[in-house]
């Protein structure tokens, strides 16, 4: 057998123990049936971990707190708005996310990519449904899409983790989902391999919409895992509204937090 052939048959053993085992809490360990203890799930989940985010890229708004007094510059009531969205308005029309990406939480997000530990994905869009329904004011997409890996990736890779969230959140929201409503008809190297000042040129111009129709006129939500610069959702925005979408939500798992 080659290498990556004994790596396939590894990962599959490592797979088939998991799924014999019981399940135990991904982030700490703590044995008792749930892949999220309660307590994990409060402290990184829960009202604590909770931050009020710009409305519409989901960076936590400096000085604010949830449930305290609206930052400087945001109006009670109104959609609060960080600065680079007021000055730069994305693509995108609003940006939900389920939690900060950051340690112990990266280290899941990688398994789900890179680890091939596909059981990660219903517990990211169980956790993204609530923050959907935790949102006051949320309105729901008409339907929902991943973002697409392009071919070689996805053939590498054996599946887009994007889809896999995708796939469980439509079902739990009613929403529904057309895993190809957007195509990646160019390759692009990984964006967080790519110099900050070279990401638009790399990502300009990677989506398609290979059917219109299906676009003109509605409300669509992006699913994907990680939100870093925005870059990319920014992109597939853009590409849907050149192909008349009414609106784009973004609905990422976890938002990088700025630096
Ligand atoms: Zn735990
Ligand atoms: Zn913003």
């Amino acid at each position: 057998m080659n290498g990556k052939l004994v790596q396939y048959a590894r990962r599959g053993a490592a797979a088939v123990l998991r799924s014999l085992l019981p399940a135990s809490c991904a982030l700490c360990g703590a044995s008792g049936g749930e892949m999220l203890c309660a307590g994990c799930a409060a402290q990184f989940f829960g009202g604590d971990a909770a931050v009020v985010r710009c409305r519409r890229c989901a960076n936590p708004l400096p000085g604010a707190a949830a449930g305290i007094d609206p930052p400087p510059g945001a109006d009670a009531g109104v959609d609060p708005l960080c600065g680079a969205c007021r000055v730069h308005p994305p693509a995108f029309d609003v940006t939900l996310t389920a939690t900060d990406y950051a340690i112990p939480i990266d280290q899941l997000v990688l398994q789900l990519k890179f680890g091939h530990r596909l059981a990660l994905a219903s517990l990211f869009a169980r956790l993204l449904r609530d923050a959907v329904l935790k949102q006051p004011g949320f309105v729901l997409p008409a339907l929902l899409c991943p973002v697409p890996l392009g071919p070689r990736r996805l053939a590498e890779r054996g599946y887009n983790q994007s889809l896999e969230i995708a796939r469980p959140l439509a079902r739990s929201l009613g929403v529904a989902l057309h895993p190809r409503l957007v195509s990646r008809v160019r390759e692009t190297v990984a964006q967080s391999s790519v110099a900050p000042e070279q990401r638009q040129q790399n990502i300009a111009g990677a989506f398609a919409i290979p059917d219109a129709a299906l676009v003109r006129g509605r409300h669509v939500g992006v699913v994907d895992d990680v939100m870093t610069s925005g870059r990319t959702l920014n992109e597939l925005a853009a590409t849907l509204k050149r192909h008349g979408a009414a609106r784009v939500s973004n609905l990422v798992f976890a938002r990088t937090p700025p630096h």
